[in-house]
């Protein structure tokens, strides 16, 4: 399996000389394995991809954690929803409240010239439940568990050939507002996981000042990922303001013999 990040970023874009190796443009990874491709979120990061899936006609599939703009305001310029006969599949989280179409809707108000009717491509919201095991979507096999996040959303495990990668963004793992899966059940939950991608938008020492905003610290992260066993994490949703040189940081001062640990960068692929 392969996994490409497109956008890396929490909350906001952040273009800018601070931000040029990590990268400024928020959530978006691709998920392929055998040329079956899947897309988790929509954030900015979507509009790149989009270019290169231009010159194809396959189809395409979204997954979304959730419906918070970061993961969905890249949509209105993903070049794919504007070329005719493309069918684009959009598996939609629950949220609270439930809004499916919140992807398209957020075209239809004055804050954006094209509504979504008039998107050319042939376009389907498959909602989706709050929880479900071995899911096949388009060819890969899914699991999904509840996000401790503001809103809610799903957390999800992707299955080829004996591998598995789980996108988990968004989650307070140590949640006391909106703690829909206890540290024990991300534990379960991930026990199979190869390679984990995870929040991991603050440190320790911020952490105090942005309880219930629905993030995890590095520290909180790679905790999850060694009592889950995990060979491979790779921290995500880096905060606004995270400079480079604060990632290179951090990661240079936190490796383990029995963990690898990463820092998303945009453009990066990594094999699984
Ligand atoms: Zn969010």
């Amino acid at each position: 399996m392969k996994v490409t990040f497109y956008g890396t970023r929490g909350s906001i874009p952040t273009p800018g000389e601070t931000t040029v190796k990590y990268g400024g443009n928020t959530a978006c990874v691709l998920i392929e394995a055998d040329n079956k491709k899947l897309i988790f979120d929509a954030g900015t990061g979507i509009k790149k991809l989009g270019e290169e899936l231009a010159s194809n006609n396959e189809p395409v599939t979204i997954v979304l954690s959730h419906n918070h703009w970061d993961h969905i305001q890249g949509f209105p310029f993903f070049i794919p929803a504007y070329q005719k006969n493309r069918l684009i599949n959009i598996y939609s989280a629950p949220t609270q409240p439930i809004e499916h179409n919140a992807i398209l809707e957020q075209m239809d108000m004055s804050t954006f010239p094209v509504p979504s009717k008039d998107l050319t491509a042939d376009i389907n919201i498959i909602p989706l439940m709050n929880e479900f095991e071995n899911m096949i979507i388009n060819g890969l096999c899914v699991s999904a568990i509840k996000i401790n996040h503001p809103n809610g959303g799903l957390a999800y495990k992707i299955s080829h050939n004996s591998k598995v990668v789980a996108y988990v963004t968004d989650n307070e793992i140590y949640s006391k507002d909106n703690l829909n899966t206890d540290f024990d059940s991300w534990v379960a939950f991930l026990s199979d996981v190869d390679c984990l991608v995870h929040d991991a938008q603050y440190t320790d020492l911020e952490m105090p000042l942005k309880l219930g905003w629905g993030h995890s610290s590095i520290d909180q992260a790679i905790k999850l990922a060694k009592a889950a066993k995990i060979k491979v994490l790779i921290l995500y949703s880096h905060a606004p303001e995270r400079t480079d040189k604060e990632l290179d940081k951090f990661i240079s001062d936190i490796q383990f013999d029995d963990l690898q640990i990463i820092a998303s960068q945009e453009g990066k692929t990594h094999e699984v």
